[in-house]
């Protein structure tokens, strides 16, 4: 991977108010990737590409990290960026949306980064679930969301979001079969891995 151009693509992200990654809730994952080296990530809201580059640097020999974008223009930049970091090899980019995209995916993952519409995370949790290794984990970000999901208040116009981020912490963290702590990194980050 190249670093310099890693550098250069997260300040233009920042720039353009793209909402990349938190350093924070980015090396909470980094720490877990670097112990358990997967072979298979995926990635649900690629954005210009900034957190699936940094993954790269985590996987396996032989390694790929899939990731999902429907933005047209986001899709074009992360396909400069992947190239521009030298990891071109190791991603594949499928575009379009995410609902439609996750029921033709069959593949089983190490690793799945929850980091795109915030309506959809029961949904995409499903899916995540369904592809996901034995040894598998889950990480969701923005599970949070400034605060609004563990407060009372309910009026925004967030209103969905809130209530599907609830609805994905209580399913995470009932199902008998996972394990899920939820950290007060960034915007907030779920982690849940399937019970030995
Ligand atoms: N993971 C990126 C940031 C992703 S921001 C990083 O840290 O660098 C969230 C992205 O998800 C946005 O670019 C948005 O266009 C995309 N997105 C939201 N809902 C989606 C969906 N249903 N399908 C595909 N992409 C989606
Ligand atoms: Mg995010």
């Amino acid at each position: 991977m190249n670093r310099e151009e890693l550098k250069l693509i997260k300040e233009k992200a920042l720039e353009d108010h793209i909402p990349i990654i938190m350093d924070d809730t980015l090396e909470v994952i980094e720490k877990t990737l670097s112990n358990n080296k997967p072979k298979r990530i995926l990635e649900i809201g690629a954005a210009v590409g900034y957190s699936a580059i940094c993954f790269t640097e985590y996987l396996a020999e032989g390694g790929t990290i899939e990731t999902i974008e429907r933005d047209e223009e986001r899709i074009a930049e992360a396909k400069v960026n992947f190239k521009r970091a030298e990891v071109a090899d190791k991603v594949i980019l499928h575009e379009g949306d995410a609902v439609e995209i996750l029921p033709t995916l069959n593949s089983k993952f190490d690793m799945v980064f929850i980091d795109a519409a915030k309506g959809k995370y029961p949904f995409f949790l499903k899916e995540a679930l369904r592809m996901l290794n034995d040894d598998g984990i889950i990480f969701a970000d923005n599970i949070l969301y400034k605060g609004y999901v563990m407060s009372d208040y309910n009026k925004h116009k967030q209103r969905t979001a809130v209530r599907n981020l609830r609805e994905y912490i209580k399913e995470t963290t009932e199902n008998p079969n996972l394990e899920t702590e939820i950290l007060e990194v960034g915007d907030g980050l779920a982690i849940s891995r399937l019970k030995k």
